[in-house]
């Protein structure tokens, strides 16, 4: 008999629910509430597998406000919306030390198709969600299409964007980092983080938890799987390796153990990706057939610090090659050495007809108007000879059709990318689209630089998206741009729309 639920909140049915019966009236008294608070999510598919998310949490605050035991939670995939042609079920502990988090991984699926899934636990179940697989090896498909999405603070408005990147019906989100804000900045804020800047672990929890309570982030989660990584924010703003702006060494990395663990309760990330301590590997590749090929990089965790920082300060700042010379130095690296390895390696061995690199921030060189111009250390200007070799890896590999994906800046930026920006004549050997930010405040970037010609769009004035639709003859990228992040009705506009062409790493705009 197919069950209908409410649109939103609590479901409390008279079925047997074997949880339930272990738990007793108590237990479930003391979870009053909606345990569904924070949603569920979906991420990491495969041809044959995907991961389901969720955390039992009754309220943002306080670490969620579940008793400390340890909660059965049940889940069920099926091949229709009404949950009827059931194909896995299975059931995950919720333990106290995990923040009552469940990452089910759910194998065994059919290649390139939806799923609907649904949890139940203490008597509620959540609402019916979507997922889908990855076409298989060797397959071709016609399209996918993909938004990419960085940057969301929660202060700044209100997440209507992903109103239009819902009513758009992606395959997929990639979200590129700050998906939290551990600190509270900016003006006009529409909202409060109601608490100080998160440092420990109840401090992360609760704010990816606020976070989470957003009905239209909650939606986008239910209709797509997301692929996700990090970046400084979900830590603390341009931390590098084991520094942050202010603090270093053991306080900083108990730090970065708090918010790392957060991180991995809150992302539909396989149990494996668990972080021991202050270390998690989140660099990894992931495949849609054979159309495109991700690899999804992580900048923070293994990176140099910023060249010439000043004194007792840990973050990036404003340098010239006159001033900085440590700025070129080529034993400095972005990715570290096991990285950047392993990506020189998967990139020698792709073979898919798209090569996503799915990273943190923009690539393309970017100096500042005035001169001697002045580069931005806590992007790839900052390691410019990393992004040097990377880029040479990418020509020398012939890796098919390099598109480098970015988020950080607040920004939609446009460019195709040379390893030597000044040579011009040279065919550039990688486009790059990186999109501005879903709410996030700043981007001063706008129009045009004329001695890095090789940015064709740069502009920070929107809030926004990008929405990526990869063919096996052209990538498309639409560039969107939200009309007010203070309004969750608000309209949308497409400011630009660009095509590359499979074989040429040239931007035509359309
Ligand atoms: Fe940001
Ligand atoms: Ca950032």
């Amino acid at each position: 008999m197919p069950i209908l639920l409410p649109r939103r909140g609590l479901l409390r049915t008279g079925l047997a629910m074997p949880g339930l019966a272990l738990l007793g009236n108590l237990r479930v008294q003391a979870a009053e509430g909606n345990p569904f608070l924070l949603g569920v999510a979906s991420g990491e598919p495969t041809a044959s597998s995907v991961v389901l998310w969720t955390r039992l949490a009754t309220q943002w605050r306080n670490g969620g406000g579940m008793p400390p035991e340890p909660v059965p939670v049940d889940w069920i995939v099926a091949r229709d919306e009404g949950l009827r042609d059931i194909v896995r079920q299975g059931r995950a502990m919720a333990v106290p030390e995990d923040a009552h988090s469940v990452h089910a991984e759910v194998d065994g699926l059919e290649p390139d198709r939806p799923y609907w899934y649904r949890f139940t636990a203490l008597g509620a179940a959540t609402d019916i969600a979507r997922t889908r697989t990855a076409p298989r090896p060797g397959m071709m498909s016609s399209r996918l299409r993909f938004a990419v999405a960085s940057c969301q603070q929660y202060e700044h408005g209100y997440f209507g964007a992903y109103r239009h990147m819902l009513a758009e019906e992606p395959d997929l989100v990639v979200f590129l980092g700050d998906y939290i804000y551990e600190m509270s900045w900016g003006r006009n804020l529409v909202r409060s983080h109601e608490g100080p800047s998160a440092r420990d672990l109840t401090g992360y929890r609760d704010r990816y938890a606020l976070y989470k309570t957003d009905p239209d982030l909650q939606a986008m989660h239910r209709a797509c799987p997301w692929l996700v990584t990090w970046d400084d924010h979900e830590v603390s703003n341009d931390y590098a390796n084991d520094r942050g702006e202010r603090e270093r060494g053991e306080p900083f990395m108990a730090r970065r153990a708090a918010a790392y663990k957060a991180f991995w309760e809150h992302m539909p990330l396989p149990p494996s990706a668990r972080p021991d301590g202050p270390s998690a590997r989140i660099y990894r590749r992931t495949a849609f057939g054979d159309l495109a090929g991700f690899h999804i990089l992580d900048d923070r965790q293994y990176r140099d610090y910023q060249p010439c920082q000043a004194p007792n300060y840990g973050g990036g700042g404003r340098v010239t090659r006159e001033n900085c010379a440590e700025l070129d130095d080529p034993s400095r690296s972005m990715l570290g050495e096991a990285q950047e390895a392993w990506l020189k390696q998967g990139l020698s061995a792709e073979r898919a007809r798209w090569t996503i690199l799915a990273q943190q921030t923009r690539m393309a060189r970017l100096g500042s108007l005035q001169k001697p111009h002045t580069y931005w250390t806590d992007g790839w200007d900052g390691y410019s000879a990393a992004r040097q070799r990377l880029l040479e890896q990418l020509a020398e590999s012939r890796t098919p059709n390099p598109l480098v994906i970015g988020g950080d800046i607040h920004a939609h930026l446009v460019a195709e990318l040379r390893p030597d920006f000044d040579r011009v004549e040279r065919a550039p050997i990688a486009v790059e689209f990186t999109g501005t930010s879903i709410t996030s405040q700043g981007g001063r970037l706008a129009g045009h630089y004329p001695d890095d010609p090789h940015v064709a769009y740069a502009d920070g004035s929107s809030r926004g998206y990008i929405m990526m639709t990869l063919t096996p003859e052209t990538a498309t990228a639409d560039l969107r741009a939200i009309a007010d992040p203070r309004d969750r009705d608000t309209g949308i506009s497409t400011p630009r729309r660009y095509v590359v062409e499979a074989g040429r790493s040239v931007l035509q705009r359309a």
